[in-house]
């Protein structure tokens, strides 16, 4: 049973308020094009003359509608490729590479925090960081958000076999791609930015520029690939997914993370929810989208990853979008209330949760 089928009179009153109902956004629009998932041309209008209310890069309007069969949401039509030049314009993976000297923590308890972090790394992950204490394993079983978030910044890899082979798809800052070759991995990595690509084979990364096509020639050479928050960005998800899944050996997992168009965060915070992002975010998947979209491609088994931890920083982001662009903002309260309520509703239904995280196996 879905949570949303009792919401709004599961939640308290002070978080009915600060709701957007998504009926009054959302009218019915027949037009011509296709789904980017499933192919279908029939579609609804979501969110009518979005615009780039995260960086402000871009300037123009974009429309979103939800697949009427899939239920993906995508913009349509697509942005032109001088619209997504200028929305990247802001967009710097490049202002935080990891590829440079570690900050020095001085306070005592940083100190040790970063011990008992470093002695459950050193366990789950391989990693040979000091200072450890073995500790942090007990520590870290006590306190599931501090592990968590471990777990994340590793992305649930397992420990690698001798010679494994890891590709991060859009690396960024390239601070997971660090993570990983201290665990053991033999990584490679792809990025569009110049800027970041440059540093990374500075510090004698494998990494190349452009999509994930360009690693085309390395077919069944991957026992992992990762897409943290790219397969949004992509206007042809499955033909992505799909070289991911030939990139694969036979028995290789694919990580996932993407905001998720049917969480509740969108139901509260309606075109002011962070994770729209037009129109850098060009399709916007669901759990059932997203499924089909992995089988189009070749994947079967699919594990998911409970994220209720993005919550708080996705409720924080929306209120912050919706005083920017006048639309009013809850009071701190209001808003921790809000965080609350949705990330209990997460727990009980991850289908709601503000992300999808997943691992999906090739056979
Ligand atoms: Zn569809």
């Amino acid at each position: 049973l879905s949570l949303f089928a009792v919401w709004p009179s599961a939640v308290p009153l002070v978080l009915r308020s600060g709701c957007l109902s998504m009926s009054t956004e959302k009218s019915v629009r027949e037009a011509v094009g296709s789904c980017p998932v499933c192919g279908m041309d029939s579609r609804e209008l979501l969110f009518e003359a979005l615009i780039d209310n995260v960086s402000f890069a871009a300037p123009g309007a974009w429309d979103l509608y939800s697949c009427a069969n899939c239920r993906c949401g995508y913009l349509y039509p697509m942005p032109d490729a001088r619209t997504l030049d200028l929305a990247y314009k802001n967009y710097h993976t490049h202002d935080r590479s990891s590829f440079g000297p570690e900050p020095l923590r001085r306070s005592l308890a940083a100190k040790i925090r970063r011990a008992l972090g470093n002695g459950y790394r050193n366990w789950r992950f391989g990693t040979q960081r000091r200072p450890a204490t073995r500790l942090g394993v007990f520590v870290t079983h006590l306190a599931p958000a501090f592990r968590h978030n471990i777990d994340l910044a590793f992305r649930h890899l397992p420990r690698p076999a001798q010679g494994a082979r890891l590709l991060d798809v859009g690396f960024g800052d390239g601070s997971f791609l660090l993570n990983a070759q201290e665990a053991g991995w033999h990584v490679a990595g792809v990025d569009t930015d110049p800027v970041v690509v440059g540093a990374a084979q500075a510090a004698g990364l494998d990494v190349r520029r452009g999509g994930i096509e360009s690693f085309f020639d390395q077919q069944g050479r991957f026992d992992v690939i990762t897409l943290s928050h790219v397969i949004e960005h992509v206007p042809n998800p499955v033909e992505v997914l799909s070289t991911a899944n030939r990139l694969l050996k036979p028995g290789g997992r694919l990580w996932l993370a993407t905001p998720n168009i049917d969480s509740l965060g969108l139901r509260c915070f309606g075109r002011h929810w962070r994770g729209l992002e037009a129109p850098r975010h060009l399709v916007l998947f669901g759990i059932n989208s997203m499924r089909l979209a992995l089988a189009r491609s070749g994947f079967r088994r699919v594990r998911y990853i409970p994220r209720a931890d993005a919550t708080r920083e996705m409720v924080r982001a929306s209120n912050e979008i919706r005083r920017k662009v006048g639309g009013g903002q809850s009071g701190i309260m209001a808003s921790r209330a809000m965080a609350l309520g949705l990330l209990a509703a997460a727990r009980v239904s991850p289908s709601r949760a503000e992300f999808i995280n997943l691992i999906a196996f090739k056979d």
